[in-house]
């Protein structure tokens, strides 16, 4: 098994992208702490299913927007497994407005989720992984981090931040022996997209006509990069963006936006 025995905690692993990377790391021999905000119910579920697959876990609620409950988060890690080697910086929310009218309480809580909230984590992560001599860190940005979409200004310099916040700490903790690497999801069946689809805010056949492979994404897609940047596989790659979109990124472009909104 590629993980076998590591210690990982996952933030925002109560459903989504966050619940497929941890059983992933579950399957290949991890050990995980389920962090979630608000989901208590869905993250005692993915505790079962972990266990399930004969490994440990815990489920831990804190905010990442909270910077005590983070150090606390940390805390209970440590306690219950003893150490951190895997940290997964997936908590998010997407935020949409028209940036003429968007509020900037909005805006800074966004900032404050998305990009502060992974330094943060990374931070605190980072002070344990060096005490027990390195670590791995994978954050997951967005296609959306690396092109400009309307009406995500705060969500897409978010993502774009956690892209450069990587190639910052994955120069400066090398020296730790920590590793921090990003995936970059594409449009993926989320309960997250799900609600955009339904509040009309995406068209599921306009996300298809932009994406060369066919689908949106699966949860489980993302999975294969989280355990490689996570294992001993990877270990002289850092700093590094890897983008599973289904060839999104590589030919796209909102162009039924652009009809809709072109007088
Ligand atoms: P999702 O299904 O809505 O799940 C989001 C997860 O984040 C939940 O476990 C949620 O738990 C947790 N969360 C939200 N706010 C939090 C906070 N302040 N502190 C701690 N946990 C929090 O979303 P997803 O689609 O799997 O997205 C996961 C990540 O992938 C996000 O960073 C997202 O931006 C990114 N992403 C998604 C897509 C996509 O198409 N789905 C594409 C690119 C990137 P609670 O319910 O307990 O708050």
């Amino acid at each position: 098994m590629r993980l076998e025995n590591k210690v990982a905690l996952v933030t925002g692993a109560s459903r989504g992208i966050g619940r497929a990377i941890a059983l992933a790391y579950a399957r290949e021999g991890a050990d995980l702490v389920i962090n979630y905000a608000k989901s208590a119910d869905e993250a005692d579920s993915v505790v079962k299913e972990v266990k399930q697959l004969g490994r440990r876990a815990i489920a831990v609620k804190a905010d990442v927007s909270d910077d005590a409950a983070i150090n606390a988060m940390t805390a209970a890690t440590v306690k219950e497994f003893g150490r951190i080697d895997v940290l997964v910086n997936n908590a998010g929310v997407g935020v949409v407005s028209p940036s003429i009218s968007m509020e900037i309480s909005a805006w800074r809580k966004c900032i404050d989720i998305l990009l502060t909230g992974v330094f943060a984590c990374s931070q605190t992560a980072a002070k344990e992984m060096i005490k027990q001599g390195g670590g791995k860190i994978v954050n997951i940005s967005s296609v959306n981090g690396m092109t400009g979409i309307p009406e995500r200004a705060a969500y897409c310099s978010a993502k774009a931040g956690v892209i450069n916040l990587t190639r910052v700490l994955g120069a400066e903790w090398a020296r730790y022996n920590i590793r921090v690497n990003t995936i970059c999801p594409g449009f993926t069946k989320t309960e997250m997209v799900g609600n955009l689809i339904a509040r009309g805010l995406y068209h599921e056949d306009d996300l298809l006509g932009m994406i060369p492979l066919n689908r949106l994404g699966k949860p489980e897609d993302m999975g294969g990069a989280a355990v490689f940047l996570a294992s001993d596989e990877s270990d002289f790659i850092t700093g590094q963006t890897i983008v599973i979109d289904g060839g999104w990124l590589s030919y796209g472009y909102l162009e039924s936006y652009l009809k809709r909104t072109r007088k």
